[in-house]
């Protein structure tokens, strides 16, 4: 059963929760019990966007607009 990252925007907790694929969307509940909590994406499967590149050979990358 796959395991979910979430934050607690209450108390700024993190915790896990294993549940059902098909469920991932649901709420959860923080430990402390509060409700306001977001699901954190899981960076592993982050591609793309969120791994900025470093840009190299610009021009002011490569220093020549000092
Ligand atoms: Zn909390």
């Amino acid at each position: 059963m796959p395991r979910y990252d979430f934050r607690c925007r209450a108390c700024g907790s993190t915790f896990k929760v294993s549940r059902p694929m098909s469920a991932s969307d649901a709420p959860a509940t923080c430990p402390e019990g509060h409700d306001d909590t977001v699901k954190l994406l899981s960076t592993v499967a982050m591609t793309g966007t969120a791994a900025t590149p470093r840009q190299t050979g610009g021009c002011c990358g490569g220093g020549c607009c000092s």
